[in-house]
């Protein structure tokens, strides 16, 4: 790889250990793309990769869909950024609270970690309380506040039924955490009790409704229904953190397919494309708080129109090809997921497949089932950064953790190809 590794020691001469976000950090070299078009993306070096990256999850229509790109290039014709009100984003936002259950009313911003931040600023100025139920093992951003418990080392992390908080960074003060109340996620018993230690002090409790961070698990469905009801008994909002699960694991995320509606969700990554764009999206009895001016919500680039273009053009086809493009993806999802399976089995690997098809996780474990965070960890992270080094000596770009995103451009010929490859990497694990 002699044009990417070249590249990275250039790189690491003028950018803090070569990569511009941690999560980019890798054992070696990491890839260095030249281009990227549908399902695919290619290197510096020439080689070519069926991507299941796709930027992390936001590039749902595939690398550069015509749409967007012309979207994106008109926009940039008409100025910029404007730091001023214009149509596109109305009509986002439309498209946004005819999509997803929660959106009464939304405001904009340009990456989750921000409109993650805001949700909770909102829901602690809506209540007046001060404390925020998180989980372990789920991902909210990379700002202080939430950044504890994302992937704890074991040893540091407490008893599994009544973990501690462990900051995720240096530099982030015990009092970050002050105002955290941290519980395992899909233990109902875990989260009564979490909530009758705090009662009345509970401003919000956020998750990621398919935990996406730590595998790719779906709650139980009583658990999910439980959390809504106690919130709503305890004067407690709802926060679904669906930067990952939004326009992803059906049109409206993860509140549509699962049948719980959040007072307040958060949306990034797919809802562009690809372009940078967030928002908050809030019932409207709480987004009053915004609307009053009781809370403060701002930023330069929010509503920017270049990325709006982009949400707009991408939305219009999610929403209105919804009924093409959700189904097959699950379909070419679940094919993948069942064919590895069969593969691993055949090969006498021990191996566990979970997810909705759009998104999946591939363990290396003989366990029969991931649940939550602890057993997420426990399930051979070692063995799936060895495959994630083999796959792509294949052409195989999943995220390293092994979390697989699937999106409209992928096709049977991907799938075959992928589980031919998958095959033989996993044959010289
Ligand atoms: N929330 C979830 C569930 C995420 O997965 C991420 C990023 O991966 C974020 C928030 C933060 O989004 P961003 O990286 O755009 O700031």
């Amino acid at each position: 790889m002699e044009h990417s590794d070249a590249l990275y020691a250039r790189a690491r001469a003028v950018i803090a250990g070569g990569v511009s976000s941690d999560a980019r950090r890798l054992p070696g070299t990491p890839l260095y793309v030249d281009h990227a078009s549908g399902s695919r993306l290619w290197d510096v070096d020439g080689n070519s990769y069926i991507d299941y990256v796709l930027g992390q999850g936001p590039a749902i229509l595939g690398h550069s869909p015509a749409a967007l790109a012309d979207a994106v290039a008109a926009q940039m014709r008409r100025g910029v950024t404007y730091s001023a009100q214009h149509l596109t984003e109305i009509e986002v936002a439309e498209r946004l609270q005819s999509m997803v259950p929660c959106a009464e009313l939304v405001r904009f911003n340009s990456v989750g970690s921000e409109a993650a931040h805001a949700a909770l600023r909102l829901a602690r100025g809506h209540t007046g309380r001060p404390k925020v139920v998180k989980f372990e093992g789920h991902y909210h951003g990379w700002f202080d506040p939430v950044l504890f418990s994302v992937h704890p080392p074991l040893d540091q992390a407490g008893p599994a039924e009544r973990p501690v908080l462990v900051p995720g960074s240096g530099g982030q003060l015990p009092e970050q955490a002050a105002d955290l109340v941290l519980a395992p996620w899909n233990d109902l018993e875990a989260f009564t009790a979490a909530i009758a230690q705090h009662r009345g002090e509970i401003a919000a409790v956020v998750m990621e409704p398919v935990l996406c961070n730590s595998g790719a698990i779906t709650p139980d469905d009583a658990y999910l229904a439980a959390v809504r009801q106690i919130c709503d008994d305890e004067g407690i909002l709802l926060i679904f953190d669906e930067v990952i699960t939004g326009f992803r694991v059906a049109p409206g995320g993860a509140q549509e397919r699962l049948r719980i509606t959040p007072d307040i969700g958060v949306f990034g990554k797919a809802m562009a494309g690809g372009m940078q764009v967030s928002a908050l999206a809030g019932k409207a009895e709480v987004m009053e708080s915004i609307v009053s001016g009781k809370v403060s919500h701002a930023g330069t680039f929010n509503s920017h129109p270049v990325a709006m273009a982009g949400a707009r053009a991408v939305l219009e086809i999610l929403d209105e090809k919804r009924d093409d493009i959700y189904p097959e993806m699950e379909r070419l999802g679940r094919r993948l997921m069942d064919g590895m399976s069969g593969i691993a089995a055949r090969l006498g690997v021990p191996m566990l497949v979970q997810g909705t098809g759009h998104l999946f996780q591939t363990y290396l474990t003989d366990a029969p089932d991931v649940r939550n965070y602890r057993e997420f960890a426990a399930a051979g992270r070692p063995a799936m950064a060895r495959l994630h080094g083999l796959l792509l000596d294949e052409g195989i770009n999943m995220v390293p953790r092994g979390l697989w995103f699937l999106s409209a451009a992928h096709t049977d010929d991907d799938v075959d190809a992928t589980l031919v490859a998958f095959e033989n990497a996993l044959s010289r694990m």
